[in-house]
């Protein structure tokens, strides 16, 4: 079955609906394009999938429990041991350098320092950042900021990565090739992803594209 699973979910912001009734179900392994215009639900029905927000109503399942249920300790802890988060901006730590902020997700899950380099150095590589590992975040180009972040996101082997537009604020060029660095990297650890993208070409990427229109999840339509 599903490792992650919306039902009927609908979430509203004072009097502001941003989901209404949205349904998917995300496969093991499993990389799913999000797409839809700017305020129809997107970030808002990650953040329910992700267990940071919980929804008025509906259902949210992941590996066989109700997500949506959890204390906020519990899903604060899924958070942090089973999914990897990349967000459009400054999820690095700016006074670390690369390497440390690629360490930092293992060493508090308790790693040694020594396991959480190897672990981190070998993904920078992947990740075709070698040579970067002493830099501060504020000294790298968007590109090798984003690729930096994907890392981190992989390093802790999570088991569904949340992606919300990781390219936003890349030109077109840079963006398509963190995408495909991520959902290659994302592939090779057996994780699932979860992308919310406004770029048309992750179609290459993907295994599925699902639009989101007025808080609802509708299946692309053929252009
Ligand atoms: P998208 O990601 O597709 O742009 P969002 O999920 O961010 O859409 O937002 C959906 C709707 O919910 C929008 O009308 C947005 O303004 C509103 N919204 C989202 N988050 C909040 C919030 N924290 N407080 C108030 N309104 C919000
Ligand atoms: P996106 O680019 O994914 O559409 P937004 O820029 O709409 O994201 O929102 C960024 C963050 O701000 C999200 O966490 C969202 O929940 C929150 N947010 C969105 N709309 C509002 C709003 N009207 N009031 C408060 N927070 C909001």
């Amino acid at each position: 079955g599903p490792v992650l699973r919306a039902e009927n979910v609908s979430k509203s912001f004072g009097p502001t609906p941003a989901l209404r009734g949205a349904d998917l179900a995300l496969a093991a392994g499993e990389v799913l394009a999000v797409m839809g215009p700017s305020g129809s639900g997107k970030s808002t029905l990650l953040h329910c999938l992700a267990g940071i927000l919980r929804p008025d109503s509906g259902e949210v399942w992941y590996d066989g429990h109700r997500l949506d249920q959890l204390p906020e300790s519990a899903r604060s802890r899924l958070r942090r041991d089973e999914f990897g988060f990349v967000f459009q901006f400054g999820q690095l730590v700016p006074e670390l350098p690369v390497l440390d902020n690629v360490m930092l997700p293992l060493l508090l899950a308790g790693q040694s320092r020594r396991s959480a380099r190897e672990s981190a150095a070998a993904l920078l590589d992947q990740l075709e950042l070698s040579g970067l590992e002493g830099r501060r975040p504020g000294e790298l180009s968007g590109g090798q900021s984003q690729r930096v972040a994907v890392a981190r996101a992989l390093v802790a082997r999570p088991r569904v990565v949340f992606a919300d537009e990781p390219t936003g604020s890349l030109d077109s060029l840079t963006g398509e090739r963190v995408l495909e660095l991520l959902v290659d990297s994302a592939r090779e650890h057996g994780a699932s992803v979860v992308l919310i993208t406004h770029d048309a070409r992750v179609a290459s990427y993907a295994d599925r594209e699902v639009v989101v229109r007025d808080g609802r999840v509708t299946a692309l339509e053929p252009a």
